[in-house]
């Protein structure tokens, strides 16, 4: 039976690096579910297809073939979008888009097929409360706001930090308050807060968490 690991929290939480570790480390497959939105942030940018335009931010959407591969590269309708899809201005376009109920269906859908067969550690804001709400571990990772926008301008050397910590604090703010499945802790979630440990305390301190809930008898 597959079974998934369901790590959520803000951006720059470290999410990514050690949901990636995790998966190797269990031999899971990995799935980055932001890539998701963002692929279809981007083609609906490259469409001319405004963010409130629901109805055809949907169609982009269902249709969307979102190729999740190897080394997390990134493919949208054959493409490789990797790099395209990390930009700020993808960023701040896919909180836009993802905040759309329509667009949250028809990729929650996409990503459950992913889980079908095969036992995956996924990563997003909903992954534990609404895409797998019986997810055998769920995980909410945290960090203090200092440390996830130093995390975030590593990865974006030429962008300020001031600018950084603007557009971190308004994506988060969107991810949170928005009506349609907002980031939250599950009830059910372990809290864990990534600050001032390195990945490998977090990979150790996660592995620590799985191995009790799954001694637990806890299953999916
Ligand atoms: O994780 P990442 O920062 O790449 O996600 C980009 C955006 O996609 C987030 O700011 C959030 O608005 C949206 N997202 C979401 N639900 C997920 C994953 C990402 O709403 N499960």
């Amino acid at each position: 039976m597959a079974h998934v690991i369901a790590i959520d929290g803000p951006a720059g939480a470290g999410k990514s690096t050690i949901a990636r570790r995790l998966a190797e480390r269990l031999g899971y497959t990995y799935i980055d579910t932001g890539a998701m939105y963002r692929s279809v942030a981007l083609w609906a940018l490259r469409q001319n297809v405004s963010p409130d335009d629901a109805f055809r931010l949907e169609q982009l959407a269902v249709a969307a073939e979102i190729g999740l591969l190897a080394q997390a590269r990134v493919h949208l309708n054959g493409e490789d979008v990797t790099e395209a899809i990390r930009t700020p201005e993808i960023s701040a376009a896919a909180s836009k888009v993802a905040a759309v109920a329509a667009v949250r269906a028809a990729l929650v859908e996409k990503q459950r097929r992913l889980a079908e067969r095969e036992s995956v550690v996924m990563e997003g804001r909903d992954i534990g409360t609404v895409v797998f709400p019986n997810a055998r571990v769920k995980i909410y990772l945290d960090a203090d706001e200092g440390e996830r926008v130093r995390r975030r301008s590593e990865q974006q050397p030429g962008v300020s930090a001031g600018q950084l910590s603007a557009e971190l604090a308004e994506r988060d703010a969107r991810d949170r308050s928005r009506v349609e499945s907002p980031l939250v802790q599950a009830p059910d979630a372990a809290y864990l807060n990534s600050t001032g440990l390195t990945p490998e305390e977090v990979e150790e301190a996660i592995l620590r968490i799985v191995r009790a809930r799954i001694s637990n008898g806890k299953e999916h």
